[in-house]
């Protein structure tokens, strides 16, 4: 090991004895910053890559994915052309499923599902396809969110996007609390 740990987020080395190490992939479980790679395979129909590693410190398993970087960009109704911004719609659905028996990670997955299915080429992808992908998602995990997100939808769509549906599905359960 070198001492430029520091200068990358995520640098893959060759030992000599062949076996992959990645620096700074800190450990979830003790924080070390050097794990083992003991498996890699193509994921999401070959846009990423993922990763099994195992902690050199407290030998815990985790797995990292790794993507290429595109351009994710949404065209909304109004045709105005925008960065995909993933974390408005990762907040927009955990609001949808709020007090749903569905784990986090589900929400991280309908993320992951349309990243792969509508992002996969730099082509802007319409705002609309997104709606009805997060739509189709909803109803098949959780009836209860489906409804909630397609009642406000319904009511934007033709005027406003599903980013503005998810944004007032928010505000509205914040203020049933
Ligand atoms: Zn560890």
């Amino acid at each position: 090991m070198t001492d430029d740990r520091r200068s990358s987020i995520e640098s893959t080395v060759n030992t000599a004895g062949g076996q992959l190490y990645s620096r700074e992939m800190r450990c979830p479980e003790c924080g070390f910053d050097s794990s083992r790679v003991i498996d890699s395979r193509p994921s999401e129909e070959g846009v990423a890559i993922r990763r099994r590693r195992e902690c050199e410190s407290c030998s815990v398993r985790f797995t990292t994915y790794e993507r290429i970087e595109i351009s994710r960009r949404v065209r909304k109704r109004n045709g105005v052309i925008e960065p995909f911004d993933a974390s408005k719609l990762t907040a927009g659905l955990r609001a949808a499923l709020a007090e749903r028996p569905v784990p986090d990670t589900a929400i991280d997955e309908i993320v992951r599902a349309i990243e792969a299915r509508l992002f996969s080429g730099s082509v802007p992808v319409e705002s609309s396809a997104i709606g009805a992908v997060v739509l189709e998602q909803l109803k098949e995990i959780d009836t209860v969110a489906y409804l909630r997100f397609a009642s406000v939808y319904e009511d934007f769509e033709g005027a406003e996007d599903f980013e503005h549906a998810l944004a007032e599905l928010g505000e509205a359960i914040e203020v049933t609390d």
